[in-house]
C-alpha cells in the first residue's frame, strides 16, 4: 500500500516509534529511522526491518532537540530515500515533577524535543510533500495533549501545543492532498512509562505488576496497555486513501482515558 513512499519515524530506536516504523514497513514504505542507543543495536533494528519487510532503511542520530540537526535528517532522506512523503513527529521525553519543583532546564528540554521538533520538522519536510503533491503528518500526541495531570507541566504544555500546531498545519494545507492528524496514546509500555511503574513502586512498596496495575486503574478505564503496533496500524490506516479526507483530528487511543 505504501510501496515507493519515504517515510521519516522520529524516536524509532525503541517503543512506540519503533512499533510505528515496523508498521510502515510492513507496509512497503523506506523508513529513515530516528533516535538514541546503542550502535550496534541500532543497526541490527535496521537490517531486521530491511530484510524483513524488503524496504529500504537508514538511521540518522539527530537530536531533535537541535533545528539544524533536524533539518540535515531530512535532506539526508530525500537525498538517501528520494523524498520524504510520510512524517511521523514521535520522538518525546518525559519528566515529572511540580511546577515549583521543575527544573527549567527540563522544561527547555521537554519543550524542545516534544514540541518545537514538531514545528521544525513540518517546516522543512512539508515544502517536500507539497513539491510531489502528496504526504501525510502524524504526530504523536497524547492522552496528555486533550487532558492534564498534575506533576508533568511541560509535557501537558507540549502536547496540548503538538494538537494545536497539527490544526493549525491541517488547515494550511486543507485544500490539497496532505493531511495532519495528532495520536493521542493513553498508557503504552514501553521504557518512557516503565521509568513511571518503577518510581510509582518505589514510592508506595509495591510489585512491579502491582505498580502496573495501580497505573492502569488510575486512568485508563479498560486497565489494558494500549500497544506500539497499535499504534503503527493506525499510523498506517491514516496514511491509506481511506484517511485522506481525515486531517487536523486528534484520535485517542487511551482505553476509555479521555471518556470521562
Ligand atoms: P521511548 O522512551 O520508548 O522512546 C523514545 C524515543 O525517542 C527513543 O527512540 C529515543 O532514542 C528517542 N529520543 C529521545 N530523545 C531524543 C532526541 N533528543 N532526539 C532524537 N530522538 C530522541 O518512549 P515512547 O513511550 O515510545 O514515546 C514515544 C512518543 O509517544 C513520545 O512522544 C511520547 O510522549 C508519546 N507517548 C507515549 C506514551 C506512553 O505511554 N508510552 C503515551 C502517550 C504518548
Amino acid at each position: 500500500m505504501l510501496k515507493g513512499k519515504a517515510a521519516i519515524v522520529t524516536g524509532s530506536t525503541s517503543g512506540i516509534g519503533l512499533g510505528i516504523a515496523r508498521s510502515l514497513a510492513r507496509a512497503g514504505a523506506d523508513v529513515m529511522l530516528n533516535g538514541f542507543g546503542d550502535a550496534s543495536e541500532i543497526e541490527a533494528i535496521r537490517r531486521e526491518i530491511e530484510t524483513g519487510f524488503g524496504v529500504r532503511t537508514f538511521h540518522s542520530s539527530a537530536d531533535m532537540s537541535k533545528p539544524e540537526q533536524i533539518e540535515a535528517m531530512i535532506q539526508q532522506t530525500a537525498e538517501g530515500l528520494g523524498s520524504v512523503d510520510i512524517l511521523v513527529n514521535n520522538a518525546g521525553i518525559q519528566h515529572t515533577a511540580s511546577v515549583v519543583d521543575f527544573p527549567p532546564a527540563k522544561w527547555e528540554q521537554v519543550i524542545a524535543i516534544n514540541l518545537s521538533a514538531v514545528f521544525y520538522g513540518t517546516h522543512y519536510a512539508l515544502p517536500l510533500m507539497q513539491a510531489k503533491d502528496w504526504g501525510r503528518i502524524v504526530n504523536i500526541a497524547s492522552a496528555h495533549g486533550l487532558v492534564a495531570s498534575a506533576n508533568k507541566s511541560a509535557y501537558v504544555a507540549a502536547k496540548h501545543g503538538v494538537v494545536g500546531l497539527t490544526k493549525v498545519v491541517a488547515l494550511e494545507c486543507a485544500e490539497g492532498p496532505i493531511t495532519c492528524n495528532a495520536i493521542c496514546p493513553g498508557w503504552v509500555l514501553t521504557p518512557l512509562v516503565q521509568k513511571q511503574i518503577d518510581a510509582l513502586a518505589a514510592r508506595e512498596g509495591l510489585s512491579i505488576p502491582e505498580a502496573e496495575v495501580k497505573l492502569l486503574e488510575e486512568k485508563q478505564p479498560t486497565k489494558r496497555f494500549t500497544t506500539p503496533e497499535q499504534l503503527g496500524e493506525l499510523t498506517v490506516f491514516l496514511c491509506s486513501d481511506a484517511a485522506a479526507n481525515i486531517t487536523g483530528a486528534s484520535l485517542p487511543v487511551d482505553g476509555g482515558w479521555t471518556a470521562r
